[in-house]
């Protein structure tokens, strides 16, 4: 049998209380009864990354009813193993706050206002709004020390990455960028 280091845990913590309570005559029936009531019990389990710094550390986050209603470090992640810090381990308050925003904001040229407006129309406008800052700003060729260059690159738009994208979302992320001819790209823990 395979086990996670995760497993491996829950089975010594679990296995090891059993022995240690019926061996001294205690009856474990009541405390079987109430882990049985765990709150997290049928919430389904999905592994995430911290947000917050460039350390990436794992989480395991519990969702019930399409709520966060738990969150702790992951101790089969390589990098913090089942540690987080208060940053990280505050973030189930991110995800629950009622300020959060939870749908796009569009302030349109000359209003003094946010309008919400729906998911569609918002990544209909960033992409037309990259297209024209594409098309208007495209450099093809650059001369230095009087020798021209093919380029093919545009200043005017600039991709800024977080600590929550994973590499392989880092690399399409790249991909995209360069495919677009956009030469800044920058990692939101580095800024
Ligand atoms: S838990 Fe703390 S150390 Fe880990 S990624 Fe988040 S902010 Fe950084």
């Amino acid at each position: 049998m395979k086990l996670s280091r995760r497993s491996f845990i829950k089975l010594v913590g679990a296995t090891g209380a059993g022995l240690s309570l019926t061996q001294w005559g205690f009856n474990v029936q009541p405390i079987e009864a109430a882990s049985n009531e765990c709150r997290i019990q049928r919430a389904k389990e999905y592994t995430s990354i911290c947000n917050f710094c460039s350390c990436g550390c794992g989480m395991i986050c519990h969702v019930k009813d399409g709520k966060l209603i738990n969150l702790e470090g992951d101790p089969d992640h390589i990098i913090n193993e089942g540690a987080l810090c208060s940053k990280g381990a505050s973030q189930w308050e991110v995800a629950n706050s009622d300020q959060r925003g939870v749908t796009p904001l569009y302030r349109a040229p000359g209003s003094d206002h946010w309008e919400e407006i729906d998911w569609d129309t918002a990544v209909e406008k960033i992409a037309q709004k990259m297209k024209d800052a594409r098309e208007e700003n495209w450099i093809s060729e650059e001369t230095v020390d009087g020798k021209t260059y093919k380029v093919n690159r545009t200043d005017a738009i600039g991709f800024l990455g977080g600590a929550q994208i994973n590499n392989e979302e880092c690399y399409l992320f790249t991909k995209m960028s360069r495919a677009l001819g956009a030469s800044f790209l920058e990692h939101q823990a580095r800024v």
